[in-house]
C-alpha cells in the first residue's frame, strides 16, 4: 500500500492492488516501524507518515531495551538502544485500515488471487486470477509476501531459490489489554513505553505497546536444539505447557508470560521461515518487493521497513518512466540498489536471531559479550542514506530512459 501511495502521486501512471484476501487490516498482532522506515514513508509523503500517529503508533523510548534473563531474579540489564527518531510499535491492521481508507476505492481490489502471468510482446503482460478474471499491465510488482507467487515466476527455475526454508525456531504472540499487562508486569515496568527484549537460553521473550498504548503485544520464542523435533512444521495450534515448559526456568519474566499465556483461549507456535538470498529481484516486466524479495528472521525489527524502502525506491525510479518500454529499466535500476542494501539487512537480521536467542557461537549468554552486539544495534540501518539512493536512481534512470 505504501507503493500505491507512492505511484498514484503521478498520474500517468494507473496503479492497481490484486490481493488474495477477501478482506484486508483483520491482523491484530504489532509491528515496529524504526527510523528508516518512518523516513521511507516520509519521503514517499508526509500525510503516508502521518498514519504511523493516527494509527496509534506509540514511540518507543528506548527504542528497545535489552535485558539477559536470570534463572532466578529480575535479570540482568545489557543495553538502552536509543534513536533520535524512536521506534514506532503500531498495530499492523490499524495501520493498514489508515492507508486503506485513503486510497481511491477502486485501487485496492481483493479476493484476487493472482495465478497466471503470461509475458505478450514488448513488455506487455496478461495477469489471471482464481476466479477465472484476467487483467493487462506493463508492469507487475510482487509485494505477496513469504510465500509469493510472482517470486516462483521469478525463480521457478532456480531450485531451492523459491520457497522459503525452515530455520529451527518457532515464536508465538498475543496482544493484551493494558489493565490486564499492569496487573501482570506491574506499573513500573509498563510505564516505560519502549520494545523490551529478554534474551534467555536459546529463547527470547519480547513485550511492546501498540493502540496507542491500550495494549501490550507479548511476544515468546525458541530457536535451535530445542525445536529440532518439530522441523517443517510452520504453523500450529499447541498446548500452553509448549510454551510454559520453555520459560519456567525465566525468572521474574518467566513468569509474567507464563500467566500471560495461561490466560489466552488458545496458545500457537509460528515456525522461522526464510529465503535464500536470489540473484535478482526482477525479470523483464516483473520484480518482487517485500518479503516477496527475500523474507528474513525478525530479529532487527526491519522486515517491514525493508518493504517500505522497496516502496520508496520503486516510487522514485516509476516516477521516471516516460512508456511502458521503461518499466524493465526501472526494475533493473531497483534491483541494483535494493538488493546489496536488503541483503546486509537479511544477513545481519539472521545473525541477529542467535544473538536474540542466546545461542550466537561465541557470544551465547554472556553479558560482557552481548553488550559489546547492543553497542551499536541497527547502526548501519539507521545510517544508510535514502536520500541518495533516490539521487542514485534517477540519475541511472535518466541514463536509462534517453539512451
Ligand atoms: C514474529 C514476527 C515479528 C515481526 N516484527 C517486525 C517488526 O517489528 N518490524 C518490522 O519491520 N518487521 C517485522 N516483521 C517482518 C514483517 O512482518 C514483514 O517483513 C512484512 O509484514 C512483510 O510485508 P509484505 O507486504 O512484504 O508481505 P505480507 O505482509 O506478507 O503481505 C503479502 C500480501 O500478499 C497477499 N498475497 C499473497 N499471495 C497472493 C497472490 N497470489 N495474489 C494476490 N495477493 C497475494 C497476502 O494475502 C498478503 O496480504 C516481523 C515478522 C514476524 C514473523
Amino acid at each position: 500500500m505504501s507503493l500505491a501511495w507512492g505511484l498514484l502521486q503521478y498520474p500517468n501512471l494507473k496503479v492497481r492492488i490484486y490481493e488474495a484476501r477477501e478482506k484486508l487490516g483483520h491482523d491484530g498482532s504489532g509491528v515496529g516501524i524504526d527510523r528508516n522506515g518512518q523516513e521511507a514513508l516520509e519521503l514517499i509523503s508526509p500525510e503516508l507518515r502521518d498514519y504511523l500517529d493516527k494509527a496509534g503508533g506509540v514511540p518507543m523510548v528506548p527504542s528497545l531495551r535489552v535485558t539477559l534473563v536470570e534463572a532466578k531474579g529480575r535479570g540482568k540489564h545489557i543495553a538502552d538502544v536509543s534513536n533520535s527518531v524512536p521506534q514506532r510499535t503500531v498495530i499492523r491492521a490499524d495501520l493498514i485500515n489508515q492507508m486503506l481508507a485513503s486510497l481511491p476505492s477502486d485501487v485496492v481490489q481483493t479476493g484476487r488471487r493472482l495465478s497466471n502471468i503470461t509475458h505478450l510482446e514488448e513488455g506487455q503482460m496478461q495477469l489471471s486470477f482464481e476466479d477465472g478474471s484476467v487483467t493487462a499491465a506493463d508492469g507487475l510488482v510482487g509485494c505477496d509476501g513469504i510465500n509469493s507467487f510472482v517470486r516462483k515466476h521469478i525463480f521457478g527455475a532456480d531450485v531451492g531459490i523459491a520457497d522459503a526454508e525452515y530455520t529451527p525456531g518457532f515464536n508465538t504472540r498475543m496482544m493484551i489489554p493494558d489493565s490486564e499487562a499492569r496487573e501482570i508486569f506491574g506499573d513500573e515496568y509498563c510505564n516505560i513505553r519502549t520494545q523490551s527484549g529478554w534474551i534467555g537460553p536459546g529463547t527470547f521473550c519480547m513485550t511492546d505497546f501498540g493502540d496507542k498504548g491500550d495494549s501490550m503485544q507479548v511476544v515468546t520464542c525458541f530457536r535451535g536444539e530445542q525445536a529440532k523435533d518439530m522441523e517443517d512444521t510452520p504453523f500450529m495450534w499447541v498446548e500452553k505447557d509448549f510454551w510454559l515448559e520453555r520459560i519456567k526456568d525465566h525468572g521474574w519474566i518467566g513468569e509474567c508470560v507464563s500467566k500471560v499465556i495461561e490466560r489466552q483461549e488458545s496458545v500457537f507456535a509460528a515456525g522461522w521461515r526464510g529465503h535464500r538470498p536470489p540473484a535478482r529481484y526482477c525479470d523483464q516486466s516483473s520484480c518482487v518487493a517485500g518479503d516477496a524479495a527475500w523474507a528474513f528472521a525478525p530479529a532487527r525489527g526491519a522486515g517491514a521497513s525493508q518493504g517500505i524502502e522497496d516502496a520508496l525506491m520503486l516510487t522514485t525510479v516509476l516516477s521516471c518512466v516516460r512508456s511502458a518500454r521503461d518499466v524493465k529499466a526501472a526494475f533493473e535500476v531497483y534491483d541494483g540498489l535494493r538488493r546489496p542494501r536488503r541483503d546486509e539487512v537479511a544477513d545481519e537480521s539472521d545473525r541477529a536471531l542467535d544473538i536474540l536467542c542466546g545461542c550466537l557461537p561465541g557470544v551465547g549468554t554472556d553479558e560482557h559479550r552481548l553488550k559489546r552486539e547492543f553497542a551499536d544495534w541497527n547502526g548501519f540501518i539507521y545510517r544508510y542514506n535514502l536520500v541518495d539512493a533516490q539521487s542514485r536512481a534517477r540519475e541511472m534512470m535518466e541514463k536509462r530512459v534517453r539512451a
